[in-house]
């Protein structure tokens, strides 16, 4: 599916998102592990936040998604969702893929949990945003009947997207998303990636896995000790090699 012909069936908004982060933190009990980061990610683009193991990466989406503690402003499209709880920021277009395996119900077939994440959509919108998410990853389609616990890794990972796209959101953040998956699904999730930025969503990518974060990223910020270290663009991203010392810091 090209993205002009998707636009229609999950366009977001007419107008371009804008999403600000400030001043995150997180902690786990007293012990803080993400400290006053700042990012900031537009409708059409995908920033991706590096770092190594333990670096603070999934610590910073917890915070920002509301489910880990901690502090900060989170602005998508001018609505503050810093104070809210994790539902509510979900209610007002953010949605998380966590990096853990096991973000599908695995007794539950394809449909089933594509239906689960599609259940808070108005009735009316559901079927067009159903097709969307079937033409953005055909092999859903063909494995609809199937149990998602029989389902490759690659397309768990496909399925826990599509399921938090069920909600048409604004801010999709992704977390290690190729992890532990064979290189033949980087083009498949490439191309989704590239298609719902086409539809304006903002895309916020946790990787260690620089070069598949160079082939999709637009921007990228380092993340150490958590705290940002380095920032930048597609030009560093053109070379990963030399983005890969500052990861290892
Ligand atoms: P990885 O790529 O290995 O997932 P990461 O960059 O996502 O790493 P985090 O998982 O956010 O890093 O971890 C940041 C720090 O917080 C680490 O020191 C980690 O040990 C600690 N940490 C993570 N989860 C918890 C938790 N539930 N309780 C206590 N400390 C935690």
């Amino acid at each position: 599916m090209n993205a002009a012909a998707a636009a229609g069936a999950l366009s977001t908004s007419d107008r371009q998102v804008s999403v600000s982060c400030r001043s995150i933190s997180a902690r786990y009990s007293r012990i803080s592990v993400v400290e006053s980061v700042h990012l900031d990610v537009r409708g059409g683009e995908m920033l991706a936040v590096l770092g190594a193991n333990g670096a603070g990466k999934s610590s910073l989406f917890g915070a920002i998604a509301g489910i880990v503690s901690g502090s900060g402003n989170v602005k998508v499209d001018g609505v503050e969702l810093g104070g809210m709880a994790a539902y509510k920021r979900a209610s007002h277009g953010l949605a998380f893929v966590p990096e853990r395996r096991g973000n599908v119900f695995a007794t539950m077939s394809v449909r089933e949990n594509v239906d689960i994440g599609l259940r808070l959509l108005p009735v009316a919108e559901r079927e067009a945003q159903r097709r969307m998410i079937m033409e953005l990853f055909p092999i859903l389609q063909k494995r609809e009947d199937a149990a998602a616990g029989v389902l490759s890794g690659g397309e768990q990972q496909m399925l826990a997207i599509a399921m938090a796209l069920g909600r048409k959101p604004k801010l999709l953040l992704l977390d290690e998303p190729t992890q532990g998956l064979a290189p033949m699904v980087y083009d498949l999730l490439q191309h989704a990636f590239d298609v719902l930025k086409g539809l304006g969503l903002a895309l916020l990518l946790a990787e260690q896995n620089l070069p598949f974060a160079a082939r999709v990223a637009d921007r990228y910020l380092v993340l150490s000790h958590g705290q940002v270290v380095r920032q930048g663009g597609r030009a560093d991203l053109e070379h990963p090699d030399e983005l890969a010392d500052a990861l290892l810091g």
